[in-house]
């Protein structure tokens, strides 16, 4: 199957050519999310008729198209449920009657984080395995699960993937989706400065000359920087906290971990790992931490099983 493919992240549209599971064509162009979708349209569909036509191809060679997208999906009628910030003339726009009108082709959608999920199990990480738990480390915390080869979606479609919003620490830092010590509030990119500047270490770190992100953290960690110390500490145990709840909810075999944070897995990786085997209630054997093989494709690679499924309802 040829189909065209993009991941609607909020700073990056990933644009791709899939065939038979491989992404044949890409290119990226600047999501400007706070400008809205509606503007965005026309240039996705330029650039799918640009690596169409780098290709060789037209738009009736393609089955369909894929869209990964950071937001809840109603998945019968596939309309976009909220909005977080991000592309907020969303709910407005039907982007299957989108793709029908300017491609003439059947579109597919759905969250963001269960298309990464749905890409590493079917040609990934989680190949052959249809018990899944997958976390996206990145400006939010992404969640899916995939139980005895069901992906977990729930009434509302918000089963699995609010597994960032889980609480690890009671009466914790307000997250933006309204609790309390959500895992994405705790540890992730988006609330890194803020948990940062509430260091008592903040005002003499070097993080403070840097660009704040985790691989700095990291870096300024193992360099014996003592802000950098703690929030390395915290976030290692929150994310590890948070794999022993969803071990506990969801029982899989295996957790994959993906995400731009994943860039130091060598730091992070042996210390989950570690709190799991020491923490995780699993009688029946160890659960495998392993990480993502397919990084940012994922999502894309993700649209063939998407669309299949979306033409059998
Ligand atoms: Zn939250």
């Amino acid at each position: 199957m040829t189909y065209l493919a993009c991941d609607l992240g909020g700073t990056r549209l990933k644009i791709g050519v899939v065939r038979d599971g491989r992404v044949i064509a890409q290119t990226v162009e600047p999501a400007l999310s706070h400008l809205g979708l509606a503007p965005r349209l026309p240039v996705l569909k330029e650039a799918w008729l640009r690596l169409l036509k780098d290709l060789k191809l037209e738009l009736t060679d393609c089955s369909g198209a894929s869209v990964a997208f950071p937001s809840l999906i109603d998945r019968k009628s596939g309309r976009i449920l909220a909005v977080y910030g991000k592309f907020a003339d969303s709910l407005d726009i039907d982007l299957r009657a989108w793709a029908r009108t300017e491609l003439g082709l059947p579109l597919a959608i759905e969250n963001d984080a269960r298309m990464a999920m749905i890409g590493e199990w079917q040609a990934g990480a989680g190949r052959g395995c249809d018990n899944l738990v997958m976390i996206t480390l990145g400006t939010g915390l992404g969640v899916c699960a995939i139980i005895e080869g069901r992906i977990l979606r729930g009434i509302h479609g918000q089963a699995g993937v609010l597994g960032g919003h889980l609480t690890v620490r009671y009466g914790g830092r307000l997250c933006t989706c309204g609790n309390l010590g959500c895992a994405e509030s705790e540890a992730s990119t988006a609330f890194l400065r803020q948990i940062a500047e509430a260091s008592p270490d903040w005002e003499c770190s070097s993080l403070r000359t840097l660009p704040l992100d985790y691989s700095h953290v990291f870096a300024q960690a193992a360099a014996g920087d003592a802000c950098a110390v703690g929030l390395r500490d915290h976030s290692l145990l929150v994310w590890s906290s948070l794999v022993v709840n969803l071990i506990h909810a969801y029982d899989p075999e295996k957790v994959i971990l993906g995400g731009g944070i994943m860039a130091g897995a060598d730091q992070i990786l042996p210390a989950i790992i570690e709190h799991v085997n020491r923490h995780a209630h699993t009688p029946w054997g160890k659960v495998q931490i392993i990480p993502s093989v397919l990084g940012d494709t994922a999502a894309l690679v993700a649209g063939e099983w998407l669309l299949r499924e979306t033409s059998d309802q």
